[in-house]
């Protein structure tokens, strides 16, 4: 189990995240939503540890820890808990797709070059590039790429996947191929939480839905609930803009 308690963090005097609670069970997939400016970025990167938040606590099972002051070993491992895909895919240019994904078991895990390897095949398989294990990101497309990115985080064996608006920077005909791969790790109980704005992925996919505004959660439940029956005008707001 992920808690995550009354999280803080402003930039400068704007207070981008104030005081939300998120709890996540292995298998879950929780979908985040919310209008852009809300903090869903911010909040990821706060629970990957990218960004230091000012204040609450993070529990992994029976570990807790403040975020304004953890130690660099609470540090450490807390990051090993979490995975993280980026908007951007964020590879190394000047490295394959499988040095890609073998770099982090190198130094994040310590492991040997050679186990690394295996195991980033076999994430590379998962996501459907075994073909393309020695491709650089430039002889790959966006969706490609994407795919690399997200064999990165699920080789890593997290808690749970951070996933950042994974298809924003796509085409719209490579979407599908990075919705599809994201739907098939969530059915094998791959735990995920979600930024998108993919709606009917989120209505599909996620067993949960956290609406946010202004750093806040404003209303939470059930896919069915939030994107069906709406109980705040403020949520009401929103997906009809999307829509
Ligand atoms: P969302 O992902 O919901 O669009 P973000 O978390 O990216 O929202 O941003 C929330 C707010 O925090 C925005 O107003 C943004 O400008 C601000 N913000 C994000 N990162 C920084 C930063 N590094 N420095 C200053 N302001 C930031």
């Amino acid at each position: 189990m992920l808690e995550i308690k009354n999280i803080q963090k402003s930039f400068k005097d704007h207070m981008v995240l104030d005081g939300l609670d998120i709890k996540i069970e292995k298998g879950d997939v929780v979908v985040l939503i919310g209008p852009s400016g809300s903090g869903k970025t911010t909040l990821l990167r706060c629970i990957n540890l990218l960004e230091r938040a000012d204040g609450g606590t993070i529990t992994f099972n029976d570990m807790t820890a403040d975020f304004n002051h953890m130690a660099k070993k609470e540090t450490a491992a807390l990051r090993k808990k979490t995975g993280f895909v980026f908007q951007n895919y964020n590879l190394f240019n000047n490295k394959t797709a499988l040095e890609n994904v073998a770099l982090g078991l190198i130094h994040g895990r310590k492991m040997s070059a050679a186990e690394a390897r295996e195991i980033a095949k076999n994430a590379l398989d998962k996501v459907g590039l075994q073909e393309k294990y020695d491709f650089y990101p430039s002889q790959l497309s966006g969706g490609q790429q994407q795919r690399v990115g997200i064999a990165r985080a699920f080789a890593l064996n997290p808690y749970v996947i951070l996933f950042d608006e994974p298809t924003s920077a796509l085409d719209p005909e490579l979407i599908s191929e990075v919705l599809s791969i994201m739907k098939q790790l969530a059915q094998e109980g791959t735990t995920m939480l979600i930024v998108t704005h993919e709606m009917s992925f989120a209505q599909e996919v996620a067993n949960h839905v956290i609406f946010m505004d202004q750093g806040k959660i404003v209303e939470q439940g059930k896919p069915e609930d939030i994107f069906l029956r709406p109980k705040e005008e403020r949520t009401r707001q929103f997906l009809r803009r999307i829509n």
